[in-house]
């Protein structure tokens, strides 16, 4: 409606008023429906809502108030703005129309030019409430559907005030804490303490608050992520919350599946990991442990004399042993398709434990001895910690099995050969950025919806003259170790703006993935030195999108937090890497001004033949989805992977299907077919 082209509803017995009413207002040029009394009214309103309403009071069959008592009745007449049209300044009458739900009044009689401009403030206002009405309307929807909501806190009196979507956000139908107090009852007993202190620390200290609230008991109880802010001249107290229950949920239910093997029902390595190394923080060396890993010898055999699913059930039943025989102290866990691991303290024999795995199966009715051979490493003898006597483990269990009849090798010196190893490859990889060994390549990332290539990531390769090429993977740790990633980072992160901004010139607008590690945020000013970096080469900040891993945040939290926030200010993109399989809790991840995750491409791997994988990858795109980020998927190598990844709408992948990583100019080749095989295509 625009307020000229108005349709105008003249409700009045009198019909000499209803002409002079009618003339008036066509000339203004508005459109008027009249009616002669106040039923009349009533279905002319019916037929057709018009934009406004003139009434008079006295009428026969149903006066003005009865009418408009009716019209509100209905819904679509909530918000009518309707004039009443009073015989004298009769006071009680203009009150009973207020009553009735009329917008204003008139007195009788009429003044045509007072009434023209009645008319159009009336409906100007009736219609800026209107836009006031939707806008709040869709804020509503919006802060259901985000499940966000508001509230307030006195400082004084400790009165609590929330926001009306409140209700729904939380599903709770009783009251809300009206009452400081009586929130704190409300809280988990065992967060309130703290919680109270952190409110009180805020409101004194006029700093701003961060809080997750566990509200409420039993099944009722939810997260609450809570952020409020003292306004600095009232004693106020004002915050947003946002109710994270299903996401904590979610959360939980990935972690269970990312680290448990869906076979078993057995740890997976990681978590392995984790629990063995608090045990051996625990024991500290006093009480000697064992770390075995045992091998199931050709599996194969059975799975292809007998099937898969006969397999599967040997590898159900070996672990179904494991887990029986074992002493609660024991860590379990499945390391690969047919290898598992135990841990053990030694003052258990590991002896008579293994001579119950060594009893025949039973495969379509007969007894079949499946032969496993098993490696062993001792802390603290042979390692200091659980990753280090899981590898020497796994060496060992090779050579039990090269070695005839040896079911249980233990590690001998395995552990100085690849300290060796390193040490030679430490010192050609300081020489190595002196020499000019190192190069770049980037892997482009392909966007679903469009098929086009919106991004790369940046890899380092290094040319060793002897070895050749060789993977990050292995030198990597050896310069994160030595510190020396820093300088090396640096070089990196040139080459990589470097090489964006030579793309941009020629009209290539790529986003530039770079691998930032954890000892790069040591630096205390690692984003100044990025900001530093993209200015030089006048490129965007938000070309760049820095990857860093779940671990990043291990070392020392709040200083990380503190960088990332200021990349993110800058307008950095910053994508979490390799997700799923970190240590850090999702939870965790929140506090990450995160724009990108990036899932792992272990997971990707199986995603056509385990349920387990799909489950993962599902959870972690709806989480990575409730969180609002972009998600990318890696390792995708067929069109398989592509189609169901696409299904469930990940946004971006990467992988061999669409290219390896590959030098700059290959992938500028690479770009030009790609674009000659669909002219309409535009590189974003
Ligand atoms: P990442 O960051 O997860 O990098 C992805 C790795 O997956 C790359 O290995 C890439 O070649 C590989 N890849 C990509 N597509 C596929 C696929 O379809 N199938 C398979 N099987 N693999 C695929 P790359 O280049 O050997 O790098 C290994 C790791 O080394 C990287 O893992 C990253 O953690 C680290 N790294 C590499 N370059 C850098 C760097 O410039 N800086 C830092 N700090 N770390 C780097
Ligand atoms: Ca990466
Ligand atoms: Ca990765």
């Amino acid at each position: 409606m625009t307020v000229a082209t108005a349709n105008i509803l003249i409700v009045d017995d009198d019909p000499t008023i209803r002409l002079m009413v009618r003339v008036a207002l066509s000339r203004q040029g508005y459109e008027v429906t009249e009616a002669d009394n106040g039923r009349h009214g009533v279905e002319a309103f019916v037929r057709r809502p018009p934009d406004l309403i003139l009434l008079d009071v006295t009428m026969p069959e149903m006066n003005g108030f009865d009418v408009v008592r009716a019209i509100r009745a209905q819904h679509e007449g909530a918000w009518i703005p309707i004039l009443m049209l009073t015989s004298a300044e009769d006071v009680r009458s203009i009150d009973e129309a207020f009553d009735a739900g009329a917008t204003d009044f008139m007195t009788k009689p009429i003044n045509l030019t007072l009434l023209s401009r009645r008319v159009r403030y009336v409906l100007g206002a009736a219609e800026r409430e209107s836009v006031l009405r939707q806008a709040r309307a869709e804020q509503e929807s919006a802060c259901r559907l985000a499940r966000l909501g508001f509230w307030q806190l006195h400082q004084q009196s400790g009165a609590m005030h929330w926001s009306e979507e409140a209700h729904a956000v939380l599903g709770w139908r009783e009251p809300l804490p009206d009452h400081l107090d009586h929130f704190l009852t409300m809280v988990d007993a065992g967060q309130r303490p703290e919680v109270k202190n952190q409110l009180e620390l805020s409101m004194n200290h006029h700093e701003g608050l961060e809080l997750e609230v566990r509200l409420g008991e039993g099944a009722r109880q939810r997260i609450l992520r809570m952020q409020g802010k003292p306004s600095a001249d009232q004693d106020i107290m004002v915050g947003a919350f946002q109710d994270v229950t299903g996401l904590r949920a979610l959360e939980n239910q990935v972690l269970y599946l990312v680290e448990h093997d869906e076979l078993t029902n057995l740890p997976k390595e990681r978590l392995f990991l984790r629990l063995l190394q608090e045990q051996l923080d625990m024991v500290s060396g006093e009480d000697p442990w064992m770390v075995m890993v045992l091998d199931i010898d050709r599996l194969h055999r059975i799975n292809d004399a007998f099937g898969h699913a006969a397999g599967d059930n040997v590898l159900r039943v070996f672990a179904q042993r494991l887990r029986q025989h074992a002493d609660p102290g024991t860590l379990l866990c499945r390391l690969e398709a047919d290898t598992f691991g135990v841990a053990m303290p030694m003052s258990l024999s590991h002896e008579t434990y293994l001579s119950y795995l060594d009893k025949p199966h039973f495969i379509s009715g007969k007894a079949v001895f499946v032969e496993f051979s098993a490696g062993a490493g001792i802390y603290p003898r042979d390692g200091s910690n659980a990753a280090e006597l899981l590898g020497l483990a796994r060496q060992a269990q090779r050579k039990a099995r090269l070695g005839s009849g040896t079911k249980l090798a233990f590690h001998q010196q395995g552990r100085l050969e690849n300290k060796a190893m390193g040490i030679l490859l430490e010192t050609d990889l300081r020489l190595a950025q002196d020499k000019d060994e190192f190069f770049m390549v980037f892997q482009p990332q392909q966007e679903l919806s469009s098929s086009r290539i919106v991004g790369v990531e940046a890899l380092i390769r290094w040319q060793h003259s002897q070895r050749g090429i060789i993977s990050p993977a292995e030198f990597i740790p050896l310069l994160e170790e030595s510190g020396r990633i820093q300088h090396v980072g640096d070089w990196i992160i040139e080459q990589a703006c470097r090489q964006a901004a030579i793309w941009r010139r020629q009209g290539i607008y790529l986003r530039m993935g770079i691998n930032l590690s954890a000892r790069q945020f040591e630096l205390e000013d690692l984003a100044d030195r990025i900001l530093a970096c993209t200015e030089r080469h006048g490129i965007p900040a938000q070309c760049l999108e820095l990857e860093i891993t779940e671990n990043i945040a291990m070392h020392s939290p709040e200083d990380t937090i503190v960088t990332l926030k200021r990349l993110r200010d800058m307008g950095f993109n910053i994508a979490i890497d390799d997700f799923g399989t970190g240590y850090s809790s999702f939870g965790y991840l929140l506090r990450f001004p995160l724009t990108t995750l990036k899932i792992d491409r272990s997971f990707i791997e199986n995603i056509t033949e385990y349920r387990n994988s799909r489950a993962i990858i599902r959870s972690l795109t709806a989480l990575s989805q409730g969180l609002g980020l972009k998600t990318i998927a890696e390792g995708v190598e067929n069109q398989r992977q592509r189609d169901y990844l696409d299904a469930l709408g990940i946004n971006e992948i990467q992988g061999y299907l669409i290219s390896r990583p590959v030098r700059a100019d290959e992938l500028q080749r690479c770009l030009a077919l790609d674009s000659a095989a669909d002219p309409d295509m535009v590189i974003a």
